[in-house]
């Protein structure tokens, strides 16, 4: 593979990036000073003015061609997302499916959703009213390690394909993968000059990104989030905030043991649960507790971990040392408050360094850590309820609203749990990806999960301004002899009364 890193803009100093799987070097990554940051900035702006004046049929046929690049380089990307991340092969793949489905639908839908509509004009036949939609320009993505490409190729689509420039700021950790994606995106025909990508430390390069952009898209902790959010803000600029979770799962008495089992497994322990839409706590109807509590403890037990870039292994590493630390501290803090640890529990050094068990803790008090705070690792924790309603009350106990699962046989049943769920998605028998997956609807969380929502027609015209473009004809609006004063407010009225009646009519 050609040296990725060779498209970085460099201060002279590097950031040192670290193979979880074994804890040795993986690169020493050139990092970007603040002021070449602007430099980038203005030399995407220039590339952006002449892409937005491309047909938009043009950038989406981009785009298709770098759905086919992706999939068929997929075994080079994989081996990047997995050195840089850790995580088991089949959880890089979900990233590189992901892509392809994104380029694909975004090239389907973007002519359209970007094209000119109609709008009701204040008077009909009087009033001719258009909305059009502009690119806003320059979007800023700054984007976490835990899905690299999903995350931070994925928000670059839906911006690229609507005439904007894109101002990228990925962690330092997944960098790699980032670059690699760009290289996909070039090859494809993407202009090289309007996907910037600047590394370095994220309280330094990622409010300089912030300070250059006119709207930004953020993905990572709440923390962080509302620092991007307050730094956006004191610009005026538009900012997308997708953050942290606390994901509830709801099995019901009538659901299915056996793909509830595996919903759960996947659904916790995907990417070793280091997964915004991670399920880290379960609510389970009493008369199947038992049952499911002890398929889900032998499912747990046939897990097999592993640090290689194959298929073999099911679960991979955390990401680096303050992920593991922190796995350990809240499986620590549960149990010295009293919760019991039914499967797992401890970290694996041998297997590599930051390698720890799949884990499912029961009777876990509501002042332990994990009951509340997001883990973001492989800990999952396992609650009875008596019924539906006590399942929505405890899984809306929560400062986040990401995602939420529901398993029921009863759709109808599944349907009224999941409109009374205050989560941005809720996957009805399935975990998380069946929501992800369907790009055509928009996803994003509540409360102190984030503002925003990307894919849909609304993650496109997110990075876009729109315009009312209203041309009045035949008659003025206002007064105009022989209708002025009070006639004007007569015939005005009668006017707005016909209005009416037309829409009852
Ligand atoms: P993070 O610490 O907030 O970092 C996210 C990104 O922000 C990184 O690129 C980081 O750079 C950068 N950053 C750090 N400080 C910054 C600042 N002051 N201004 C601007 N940017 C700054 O989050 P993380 O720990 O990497 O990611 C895990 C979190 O992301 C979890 O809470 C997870 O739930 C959430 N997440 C949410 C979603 C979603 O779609 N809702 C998806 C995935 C993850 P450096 O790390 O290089 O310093």
């Amino acid at each position: 593979m050609a040296d990725l890193t060779a498209a970085l803009r460099s201060s002279g100093d590097t950031a040192e990036v670290r193979m979880p799987f074994t804890g040795q070097v993986l690169v020493h990554l050139p990092t970007t000073a603040v002021e070449q940051v602007t430099e980038a900035a203005a030399e995407a702006r220039i590339a952006q003015r002449a892409w937005a004046a491309t047909d938009v049929a043009d950038r989406a046929a981009v785009l298709l061609r770098w759905h086919d690049a992706v999939l068929d380089r997929t075994d080079e990307l994989l081996d990047v997302i997995q050195a840089e991340t850790g995580k088991a092969r089949a959880h890089a793949f979900e990233e590189v499916a992901d892509i392809a489905n994104t380029c694909r639908y975004y090239a389907r839908v973007a002519a359209k959703a970007l094209s000119p509509q109609r709008r009701s004009g204040v008077f009909p036949l009087l009033t001719r009213t258009v909305q059009q939609q502009h690119p806003v320009g320059l979007v800023g993505l700054i984007s976490p390690w835990n899905y690299p490409l999903t995350l931070g190729a994925g928000d670059a689509i839906p911006a690229l394909v609507a005439g904007n420039a894109v101002l990228h700021k990925p962690d330092s950790q997944t960098t790699l993968t980032t670059l690699l994606a760009r290289d996909l995106a070039i090859e494809a025909g993407l202009p090289p000059a309007l996907w910037q990508v600047v590394v370095g430390d994220g309280g330094v390069v990622g409010p300089a990104v912030v300070d250059q952009v006119d709207q930004v898209i953020f993905t990572g902790s709440t923390p962080t989030g509302r620092l991007v959010g307050e730094r956006a803000g004191r610009r005026l600029i538009g900012a997308e905030l997708e953050l942290g979770g606390k994901n509830a799962m709801i099995v019901c008495d009538d659901a299915r043991m056996r793909a509830a089992v595996a919903g759960a497994v996947r659904g916790a322990f995907s990417s070793a649960g280091q997964l915004c839409l991670s399920i880290e706590r379960i609510y389970v109807a009493e008369p199947v507790a038992d049952e499911f509590c002890s398929r889900l403890v032998a499912a747990v037990h046939e897990l097999r971990l592993g640090a290689g870039f194959d298929y073999r292994s099911d679960i991979g590493s955390l990401a680096g040392p303050a992920q593991l630390a922190k796995v350990r501290e809240h499986v620590e803090d549960a149990v010295a408050q009293g919760a019991t640890v039914l499967v797992g529990g401890r970290a694996r050094p041998e297997i590599g360094p930051y390698f720890f068990e799949p884990t499912v803790l029961g009777a876990v008090p509501p002042h332990a850590r994990c009951f509340s705070e997001e883990t973001f690792g492989p800990v999952v924790s396992v609650y009875r309820v008596a019924d539906d309603d006590e399942a929505v009350t405890a899984a809306n106990d929560s400062a986040y609203g990401l995602n939420a699962s529901v398993w029921s046989t009863s759709r109808s049943r599944a349907r009224s749990i999941a409109s009374r769920l205050k989560a941005g998605t809720v996957n009805i028998n399935e975990a998380y990806a069946a929501a992800w997956g369907s790009v055509d609807a928009p996803m994003g969380g509540v409360k102190e999960s984030g503002t925003g929502r990307r894919h849909g027609v609304a993650g496109l015209l997110s990075g876009t301004w729109s315009q009312t473009v209203a041309t009045q004809r035949l008659w003025p609006i206002g007064e105009r002899s022989p209708l002025r004063g009070r006639r004007f407010q007569r015939g005005m009225t009668t006017a707005l009364r016909a209005l009416k009646a037309l829409h009852r009519a």
